[in-house]
C-alpha cells in the first residue's frame, strides 16, 4: 500500500519523532500550522475516523492518552487542540488516521 504515514511507521521516510511505542508514533508535522503541531497516529494502517471500530480502537484511546501527557510536557496548559479531518470535504489529505494536536497559539471556533 503506498501510504506515506506507514513509510514513517516503517522508517522509509524520516521525522522528527516525539513518542513512540508499539502501537502508535508521534512525530512533528512538516507543514506546522502552530508552533507546537504534531501528529500522533496508529501503527496500524487505519484510513480515517470513519474506519475506526470495536476492533480497532484501543489505539485512539491511548492516542488520546499521550496527546495529554504530551500537552504537560510541551507547555500547552494555556489550551491546545486535537483535530482529525475524516474524509474529502473535511480536508483530509493523507488517508491513514491522524490526530493534529496543536498549541502555542490561539484558535478560532468554529473553524473554516
Ligand atoms: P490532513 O490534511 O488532515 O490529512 O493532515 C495531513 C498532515 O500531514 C498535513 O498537516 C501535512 O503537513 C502532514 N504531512 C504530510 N507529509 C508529512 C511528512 N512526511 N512528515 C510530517 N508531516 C507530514
Amino acid at each position: 500500500m503506498d501510504c506515506i504515514f506507514c513509510k514513517i511507521v516503517n522508517g522509509e521516510i524520516p521525522t522528527k519523532k516525539v513518542y513512540e511505542n508499539e502501537n502508535m508514533l508521534g512525530f512533528y508535522d512538516v507543514s506546522p500550522q502552530a508552533p507546537v503541531h504534531i501528529l500522533l497516529i496508529p501503527k496500524e494502517h487505519i484510513t480515517s475516523a470513519a474506519d475506526i471500530s470495536k476492533e480497532n480502537s484501543l489505539v485512539v484511546a491511548h492516542i488520546f492518552e499521550v496527546a495529554s501527557k504530551l500537552s504537560k510536557e510541551l507547555n500547552l496548559s494555556d489550551g491546545f487542540r486535537i483535530v482529525t479531518n475524516c474524509g474529502e470535504s473535511a480536508g483530509q489529505s493523507v488517508k491513514h488516521l491522524h490526530f493534529h494536536l496543536m498549541g502555542g497559539r490561539n484558535f478560532s471556533w468554529p473553524p473554516g
